[in-house]
């Protein structure tokens, strides 16, 4: 009985003993399998926060551009001069981008071939919105910051593009269409500021009011556009024949003058007969016919016959008049024809 009750006793021990160690291998599997799966979580955590981590600094970088572009951009709008730009421009990059020497041409420029060839210069087009605006030429910058200079020069490029559109507004503001000199109100404009910076200089300056004579014929004879082409040559005649620093403009209809700084009553004078020979030697093309345009000048001279602009255009308007009534094709000063 004993010897049963031993025997069931140990089976029973020995099952238990079997099942416990089923547990247990059961416990361990299902620990291992979290252990693996946590594992793999991990592991994915860890890419992510690798790539998030990668993300921020590319993001970073961007970042960094932007404000680099920004501070360039920022700098170069209080600019709305090619070379001034281009200054702040280099400067700027300065800070970013190694090199020796930044030069900048013209998209028609020859020289820029010759530094394509050298090894020295990092040659490229600037083009802005499919235009070329120019060629950049950077000495002696290494290949790391090759694309940070492309970057920069594109946004450079754009700069440019605005301030040749800037200038190219500004000159059609202030240019009459027909004949391409200044527009009366810009003329008048810089004749005010001629006569203060004479008056504070104790210089002379002079005014000449131009005015095409018997120009109601040409119209007449050879219609408007005729008439338009005789404006534009007289426009250019009168153009090649004065200074640099001239100011010529239309004052109205078939009416120009141009403001003579630094310049007395003789040598208005003088200049006033150049335009008049000139135009009466050059003949001008009109379809078949070739025509004789002459013109009529009156002169006046900052300070004797006046203090402010609006006399001296009345004194030249009056010393034209004589001119006309003389026989035209004639120059006539107001200080010496009218006393
Ligand atoms: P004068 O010798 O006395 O100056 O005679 P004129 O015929 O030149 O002067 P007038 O003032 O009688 O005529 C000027 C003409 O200029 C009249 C006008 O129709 C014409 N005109 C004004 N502006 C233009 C323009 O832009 N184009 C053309 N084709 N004609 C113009
Ligand atoms: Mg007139
Ligand atoms: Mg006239």
């Amino acid at each position: 009985m004993n010897f049963i009750m031993v025997s069931v006793l140990l089976i029973y021990v020995m099952m238990v003993i079997l099942f416990a160690r089923r547990l247990v291998a059961q416990i361990e599997l299902r620990g291992k399998w979290r252990l693996a799966e946590e594992r793999q979580t991990f592991q994915g955590l860890q890419a992510q926060k690798k790539s998030l981590s990668e993300e921020k600094i590319k993001l970073e970088e961007e970042a960094i551009k932007i404000f680099v572009l920004y501070e360039l951009t920022k700098e170069t709008t209080k600019s709305v001069h090619e070379e001034e730009a281009f200054e702040i421009f280099k400067q700027k990059l300065k800070e970013h981008v190694s090199f020796r020497d930044c030069r900048l041409f013209d998209p028609a420029s020859e020289e820029i071939e010759h530094l394509k060839q050298s090894e020295e210069y990092f040659v490229f087009a600037l083009c802005a919105k499919r235009r070329r605006m120019g060629f950049l030429a950077v000495q002696e910058v290494p290949d790391e910051d090759k694309e940070k200079l492309m970057i920069l020069s594109h946004q450079f490029a754009l700069v440019l593009r605005r301030v040749r559109l800037y200038q190219e507004i500004e000159k059609i503001a202030i240019t009459d269409s027909l004949t391409e000199v200044h527009t009366r109100r810009y003329l008048l404009e810089r004749f005010k500021e001629e006569i203060q910076r004479s008056r504070m200089r104790r210089m002379k300056a002079s005014f000449l009011m131009i005015d095409v004579d018997h120009f109601k014929k040409f119209n007449d004879s050879y219609g408007h556009l005729a008439g338009d082409l005789v404006l534009r040559e007289i426009a250019g005649i009168i153009k090649e024949n004065i200074r640099e620093i001239d100011i010529a403009g239309r004052y109205g209809g078939e009416e120009f003058c141009v403001v003579l700084p630094d310049t007395g009553r003789q040598g208005a004078i003088y200049a006033a007969e150049r335009i008049r020979l000139a135009s009466e030697k050059t003949p001008i093309k009109a379809y078949d016919a070739k025509i004789t345009a002459t013109v009529s000048i009156g002169v006046s001279t900052f300070p004797e016959d006046g203090e402010k602009t609006d006399e001296l255009i009345d004194k030249a308007d009056w010393a034209l008049y004589r001119a006309k009534k003389q026989g035209r094709n004639k120059v006539c000063s107001f200080g010496i024809y009218e006393g």
